[in-house]
């Protein structure tokens, strides 16, 4: 009897850990984690602290101690994630004089309440792919629970040559305008280009953003020709290694993509003149490409606007604009690698959920769409192992929408519950 008394003893010690450690349990009525093609019925996400820990079919019956979510009527499915958002601005008639009457601070408070919106919106993953370095400020106070937004991998300051798309004193008066050099991000020669990425690592960046080709909001005549040579991407890929980082390409024009490509760059952002042959070269290399559709419709359609942008600018919107979705659609079909990605900022921030809408109308799968803002992201920021499907061990970043997205893509465009990191954020 003694004996039985002791074993009954060693049993509670090993397993009592497990019984009270507090789970929830969250009831999904259709579930798409991100690998299967499927959508499954009826199933349980376990999490634990800010993780999964395990997927269960049907509704598993919970511990005393456990909180259960009831998504019976809902498509739950991972935290989305936007590889391309700006989250220190938004757009608006005034943004240019913005840069010579907005402080830093002025900036900070905004972005926090861009960075707050893009979490409810589903989103709790994105990469900020370019500001004044608020960004990564922004990204440190959300990491510290200060401020409230997603997860952020951030560029820090994207890197421009002299005239180029981010040279941040385009239009500036001659005596304003100086001679802005690598720490500010513009840079000539591959010596530049190197000093530039060695600044973004001391400034905290998580990746590099380089603006390939001309761009339609800069003040600027040419939107799609070449801004670097091929070897200044070189050396930017080539050091950027060195500290583990990946090289995002902002390119529209196909000679830029190009260079880009074959320098080595992971994602080429808006892609939007490219040809048949930047494709091939871009599938043969494993190059990424951010599609942006709903940035390329929203400036064609602020650019009609009377003074909505600078004069320089219009044609520039409304002829790079409107092509995006199309390009899109072909880059998908001949198999090039899609990751999701917006460009809000360029439109109002929250309305990113609207690109899955677009990707679908330009021949993507619904599946696909979500796959691409989720498992296929999760790759192309190297962060697979933690992000990008609901699966046991992975990060605790769940979403849910009231209808079945394979049947209403706008579904996705009202997310009614988020949890990142395991702490729930919204459920309605
Ligand atoms: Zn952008």
């Amino acid at each position: 009897m003694k004996r039985i008394y002791q074993l009954l003893f060693v049993l509670l010690l090993l397993y009592s850990p497990a019984v009270s450690a507090q789970q929830t349990l969250i009831y999904c009525g259709r579930l798409i984690d991100g690998l299967q093609n499927q959508v499954q019925s009826e199933a349980t996400i376990v999490v634990q602290g800010n993780k999964i820990v395990r997927v269960d079919k049907g509704y598993t019956n919970p511990a005393t101690t456990d909180k259960v979510i009831d998504l019976k009527t809902k498509t739950v499915m991972p935290g989305f994630i936007d590889c391309h958002v700006h989250l220190e601005s938004e757009t608006n008639k005034n943004r240019y004089l913005d840069n010579f009457t907005m402080n830093t601070a002025d900036r900070a408070y905004e972005a926090a309440v861009y960075a707050q919106t893009t979490l409810l919106a589903g989103f709790t993953t994105v990469r900020d792919m370019g500001g004044s370095g608020v960004n990564v400020s922004l990204r440190n106070a959300i990491n510290k629970g200060i401020a409230i937004g997603p997860r952020i991998y951030t560029a820090g300051k994207s890197i421009a040559t002299t005239g180029g798309h981010a040279d941040p004193t385009n239009g500036y008066r001659k005596d304003l305008m100086g001679d802005p050099g690598p720490a500010e991000g513009v840079v000539n020669g591959p010596d530049d280009c190197r000093k530039a990425v060695r600044q973004r690592y001391k400034d905290g960046s998580d990746l590099i953003k380089i603006t390939a080709t001309g761009g339609v909001l800069s003040v600027a005549k040419d939107g799609s020709s070449p801004q670097f040579t091929e070897e200044e991407i070189r050396a930017i890929v080539e050091t950027a290694k060195d500290y583990g980082y990946k090289v995002a390409a902002h390119a529209h024009g196909a000679e830029g993509m190009k260079r880009a490509v074959r320098a080595g760059v992971t994602s080429i952002e808006h892609g939007t003149l490219m040809d048949d042959e930047t494709m091939a070269l871009m599938k043969k290399m494993g190059t990424y490409y951010v599609p942006t559709i709903t940035a390329g419709r929203t400036v064609a359609d602020s650019a009609k606007i009377p003074n909505y942008y600078p004069a320089v600018i219009v044609p520039k919107a409304l002829s790079i604009g409107p092509q995006l979705q199309a390009t899109f659609g072909k880059a998908y079909k001949a198999g090039v690698k899609i990751a999701f990605g917006t460009d809000a900022g360029v439109f109002r921030h929250g309305r990113n959920g609207a690109e899955f809408e677009y990707m679908v109308e330009a021949g993507m799968p619904p599946m696909a769409a979500i796959q691409s803002a989720t498992v296929v992201a999760a790759e192309l920021l190297g962060v697979k192992d933690q992000l990008g499907s609901v699966e046991a061990g992975k990060m605790a970043d769940i979403v849910a929408v009231n209808d079945n997205p394979l049947q209403n893509i706008r579904t996705l465009q009202q997310v009614t519950f988020v949890m990142k990191n395991g702490v729930v954020y919204k459920q309605e």
